[in-house]
């Protein structure tokens, strides 16, 4: 790591007075470095950047904006394992999984420089004899980003391909626990040539300042955010002042149903994949599982064998922090005072870091914690169910609508469960997936805009209506 600081027109600044935060490793709660702590001034400066590069990033043409993209994409896989490293150093994920996070990140990149090119308007008939009608794409203007820990390098791609792809410049804050994966990111940007002004990014451990500079500025026509439902929220209130566009990608509270006709073993492997992932800290990380009377114990005991089989440390990483820990605590033991079983798990590991081991709960009922909020831990709740009838309300009985996870061999089960699900994913036979091309997002509380495919790059476009008369 060279620099430790905010990218603003292609140049590194420390903020002024030399104020700085803390990074920390949460394997071992050492620090790791200290990083620029921006505020008012330098998010100012960072939006006056981008303002400054629009014209000439928008005009620019297509191929040679993709081409700068591909670059940049390149930069990421060469730099993976050492911004892999970097991931590992203050998120804590095993270096394997920081690295393929690096190398899916510039997928995203690659995918949407190629849309680059495909940024197609429309022609309508026009409305008399005399009259054309054009809808012609043209970016938002510049947008800036919030995103959060979880995946690091990933949610910073997944915003910056489909921004700048539109012509978009920007503004990123990263997640005060990750900054250093998000500078590394600058880093590869800048390597790769990107003009001054059309990527700033602006860490700090004031998050709230910066929204509220965001927020106030008129140039900043859009704001892209992944994060808690309850930051959204407010994000959404802010945004009312400026009538600025908004993407909010929030908490999820996915379901599984396993189905008396599913494969019990194929869906614990699933399930025992997807949920122990980064921890359990995903937003389409497993958290009702419902399992028929039929097939819950064989599917149970696959899940808790899979859970056992993981050595915290080597093949998953710890909780983000302590109060991240607290709260899976908090809720396991809710869980077994009501009357669940941990099968394996359950109780915090001793020694340095946010360590908890991989836990699987059987007995599990609706009305426990584990149930009602978002863990964000490695927490795997089965609640057996008998009425394969009522099950599909019971899993949309929530105010999170991001992803759903069906387990069944019965094509018509699976087609009629598909469109009862209110979630914006639902997933049959699989875990969850998120490639360059599918419009990743959700409905209710889970937020809205959706990120990849060519709806996520649409996100960032306006399609302007140009009516012409002929003069015949
Ligand atoms: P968080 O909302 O606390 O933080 C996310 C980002 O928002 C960080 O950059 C943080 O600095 C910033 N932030 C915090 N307070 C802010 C404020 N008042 N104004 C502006 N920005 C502010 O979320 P978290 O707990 O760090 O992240 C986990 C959450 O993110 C979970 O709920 C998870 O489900 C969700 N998430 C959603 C998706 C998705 O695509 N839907 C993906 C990953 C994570």
């Amino acid at each position: 790591m060279d620099k430790a600081e905010a990218l603003i027109g292609g140049e590194w600044h420390q903020e002024p007075g030399g104020r700085t935060f803390a990074v920390y490793d949460p394997a071992t709660g050492a620090a790791v470095a200290e990083v620029a702590d921006c505020g008012a001034e330098l998010t100012g400066r960072a939006i006056d950047a981008a303002a400054r590069a629009l014209p000439s990033w928008r005009a620019m043409p297509a191929h040679e904006r993709a081409g700068l993209m591909r670059r940049a994409a390149a930069e990421l896989v060469e730099r993976a394992a050492s911004i892999g490293a970097t991931m590992t150093s203050e998120q804590g994920k095993p270096l394997a999984e920081a690295t393929a996070e690096v190398v899916s990140g510039a997928d995203h990149l690659l995918w949407a420089a190629e849309e680059t090119r495909r940024l197609y308007g429309q022609t309508a008939p026009g409305a008399t004899a005399d009259n054309r009608i054009w809808m012609l794409p043209e970016p938002v203007g510049v947008v800036a980003g919030i995103t959060p820990w979880n995946f690091p390098v990933s949610m910073i791609t997944r915003k910056l391909g489909p921004a700048l792809a539109a012509g978009c410049t920007v503004v990123l804050k990263p997640a005060e626990q990750t900054p250093l994966s998000a500078i590394a990111v600058a880093e590869a940007f800048t390597a790769a040539g990107l003009p001054p002004g059309v990527f700033n990014l602006v860490p700090t451990s004031r998050p709230e300042r910066f929204a509220e500079v965001v927020m106030a500025d008129r140039r900043v026509r859009k704001v892209s955010f992944t994060g808690s439902t309850e930051v959204g929220r407010e994000l959404i209130r802010q945004s009312a002042q400026d009538v600025k566009r908004l993407s909010v990608e929030l908490g999820g509270h996915a379901p599984v149903l396993v189905f008396p006709d599913a494969d019990p073993e194929a869906a614990a492997a699933a399930v025992a994949r997807s949920k122990f992932l980064n921890a359990g800290q995903a937003c389409t990380s497993p958290n009702r599982i419902f399992a028929h009377r039929d097939v819950a114990a064989r599917f149970t005991a696959a899940l808790a064998g899979h859970a056992q089989a993981i050595t915290p440390g080597v093949d998953m990483g710890p909780l983000i922090d302590a109060a991240a820990l607290a709260k899976v605590e908090r809720h396991v033991e809710d869980a077994l005072k009501g009357g669940a079983t941990a099968l394996t798990g359950g109780a915090r590991l001793d020694g340095p870091g946010t360590f908890y081991p991989p836990t699987v709960l059987a007995g599990v009922t609706e009305d426990m914690l584990v149930c009602r909020e978002e863990t964000f831990g490695p927490v795997a709740p089965v609640i057996e169910f008998d009425d394969v009838e009522g099950v599909v309300a019971r899993a949309n009985a929530t105010p999170y609508g991001l992803t759903a996870y069906v387990w069944t061999s019965d094509l018509t089960r699976t087609l009629r469960v598909a469109e009862e699900l209110e979630f914006g994913m639902v997933t049959v036979n699989g875990g969850p997936l998120a490639p360059p091309q599918a419009p990743f997002g959700g409905i209710k509380h889970s937020g809205y805009g959706r990120e990849g495919g060519s709806l996520g790059v649409s996100d960032y476009l306006e399609y302007k209506y140009l009516s012409v008369g002929l003069g015949r």
